[in-house]
């Protein structure tokens, strides 16, 4: 490991009181109140994530219709399918793609203690780390469920918490209709949408978004990756 990445390890695995003296992280964002919701500014601009993956049967599916229309999103992963799928992480990269951290064993992280928390977030910014070479920037909360200890631990990792505005609800396989209408009728600037490549069947999921993504494109949607 490069000394450069050997710092940046231990940078995460000291505990969160009295660790400013410690090696210098790329990203310094601030201890976030809550997750962001939407975009800020640019008109028509608005975010797809996928959650729950990498999956060796949805994810090559979304990213397959993600090129076709040369879209860019943000994957939201768990650490234990990215560490056993890490070509998927590579292939999710080289589509130009976010690879984000979405915890390690999906727990709801409101429920543990700061050290699971620690653990959970951190040795999936690890595994993402060793597989791309660089640490996640993003992170989103199972469930969305964040608060203060979770949040501060988010940013002491080095991450941004993102939310989202439009729920497709396509965990549940409510229908490829459901899915396309909760986005189409939602959409608006800023938006950030929903969706999952893992967890499950997804192929109501791979449906919905190859036919709503060149009706909004059309509308003049541009789909972007978060930034700060
Ligand atoms: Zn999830």
């Amino acid at each position: 490991m490069p000394a450069a990445a050997a710092r940046r390890g231990a940078y995460r695995l000291r505990p969160i009181a009295g660790d400013s003296a410690l090696g210098t992280p790329a990203f310094h964002p601030q201890v976030r109140t809550h997750a962001e919701l939407t975009l800020p500014g640019r008109a028509r601009a608005v975010a797809l994530t996928f959650d729950d993956g990498p999956d060796p049967d949805f994810t090559p599916q979304v990213l397959a219709v993600l090129r076709t229309y040369r879209v860019q999103a943000t994957f939201f992963v768990i650490g234990e399918n990215a560490a056993a799928f890490p070509r998927l992480l590579h292939d999710i990269a080289a589509g130009g793609h976010v690879v984000a951290n979405h915890s390690y064993t999906h727990p709801q992280l409101t429920t543990l203690s700061l050290g699971k928390v620690k653990d959970e977030l951190g040795r999936t910014s690890d595994v993402i780390e060793r597989v791309l070479d660089a640490p996640p920037r993003w992170c989103r909360a199972p469930y969305g469920e964040w608060d203060a200890p979770s949040l501060r631990v988010c940013a002491r990792l080095g991450m941004e918490p993102l939310g989202w505005s439009i729920d497709t609800n396509d965990w549940a396989r409510p229908g490829i209709g459901s899915i396309k209408r909760a986005v189409t009728r939602g959409i608006e600037p800023g938006s950030i949408i929903l969706q999952h490549d893992g967890g499950g069947d997804r192929s109501q999921t791979v449906r919905a978004v190859s036919d709503y993504l060149p009706r909004l494109l059309d509308k003049g949607y541009e789909f972007v990756r978060p930034h700060v």
